[in-house]
């Protein structure tokens, strides 16, 4: 049905510029290459997990150069993962139980709120211990490489964009369903039986539920990309745990300066932390960068997020440029805001992207 529905993600699987800058993702969609959160599951951490944490990152650290050696086998074909022992104590392992530590002084996220979330503390997000979700189902509105997309909306986010889309879902974070890591295993398990081409995590926003997320990937057995749909306001420790889970980090590039970051989504440091982020998950992983234009933002948001991504991450850079732009919750306290996107300011994104080299858009 997607396929009628979606004939785009049908013609994808021919398009060479996808296929150049998301090469493993193709593989490992089609069963060619084991995904990256099942690489982890055979690295093997010599620690006992009740070792002082200090003690744990060091064994990560190492853990993750024996990855992305095993990494590198695995795709030049010179290993097969059928080969490598299970270990007893896993790389993946280990992420969990550091991602554990860190709830209980929460910093997943640059907020730093410092909470006992184990204990039942809430930060600025107000997500719990326990994961909810609103709603999951097969997506077929994602980008065509990722139709159809097994899509978990948890509940609450580290940001308040004051024109969010999904305020419903990201704003009430004690809305949805409360879901175990076992039972969102089991829901992947399912979805990749069901022809799903990856999992995406989203919310809201999956950051504060990355010991849940972690931990579902523990427990998952299907070999499936998994795709981190996120703000990437995240932590430096965050994104050393997410390194090596993540197939695709299906970003969201919002602003261009600081000034309309905190004005619209509440968030100070934004470009240092997003720009960081960005570089960390180009090395680590394939990207794809969502850039939402913004109605009066062309100059100050879209041009320096567009130069930005080609001058550092490159012209081939799997960028989408997208008019969709509502004028919903909040936004009507924003005159500038308070309507769609005109033809015009969307035409003169494109023409920037173009001019900054950009060669590989979605529109
Ligand atoms: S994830 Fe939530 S509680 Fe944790 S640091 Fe971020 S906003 Fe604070």
């Amino acid at each position: 049905m997607w396929r009628l529905l979606r004939p785009d993600a049908v013609e994808v699987l021919k398009d060479e510029r996808a296929r150049s800058a998301l090469r493993r993702y193709f593989a490992v969609m089609e069963k060619k290459l084991p995904a990256r959160f099942q690489v982890c599951k055979h690295v093997a951490a010599n620690v006992p997990l009740s070792s002082n944490t200090k003690e744990l990152w060091r064994t990560h650290s190492e853990g993750m150069k024996e990855f992305r050696d095993i990494l590198s086998k695995l795709d030049s074909k010179k290993l097969r993962l059928e080969n490598l022992a299970t270990p007893e104590i896993s790389l993946l392992d280990l992420k969990v139980e550091l991602a554990r530590r860190i709830l209980k002084s929460c910093r997943f996220c640059e907020r730093g709120c410092q909470v006992n979330r184990a204990a039942g503390g809430k930060g600025f997000c107000g997500v719990g211990a326990v994961s909810r979700i609103s709603s999951e189902f097969m997506h077929h509105g994602e980008e065509p490489e990722l139709v159809p997309s097994y899509t978990l909306f948890f509940s609450g986010c580290t940001f308040k964009c004051q024109y969010c889309q999904n305020w419903d879902i990201s704003q009430f974070p004690d809305e949805g369903v409360p879901v175990s890591p076992a039972s969102i295993a089991r829901l992947i398990e399912n979805a990749a039986g069901d022809g799903a081409r990856n999992v995406n995590f989203v919310g809201g926003e999956p950051t504060p539920n990355l010991h849940t997320i972690l931990e579902a990937l523990k427990l998952c057995r299907a070999n499936i990309p998994s795709v981190w749909n996120s703000n990437m306001y995240l932590s430096v420790e965050s994104m050393e745990l997410l390194s090596g889970t993540q197939d695709i980090y299906l970003s969201d590039f919002k602003y261009g300066n600081d000034k309309c970051a905190e004005r619209y989504s509440k968030v100070s440091r934004y470009l240092e932390i997003v720009v960081r982020n960005h570089r960390l998950a180009f090395r680590d992983a394939e990207l794809i960068i969502r850039h939402l234009v913004l109605p009066n933002h062309v100059e100050c948001c879209t041009r320096p997020v567009l130069e930005w991504i080609a001058e550092n991450l490159g012209p081939m850079t799997r960028v989408n440029i997208m008019d969709q732009y509502r004028a919903c919750y909040l936004a009507d306290q924003f005159e500038e805001i308070n309507r769609r996107l005109t033809q015009e300011e969307f035409s003169k994104a494109l023409k920037i992207a173009e001019e900054v080299g950009l060669k590989n858009v979605i529109t």
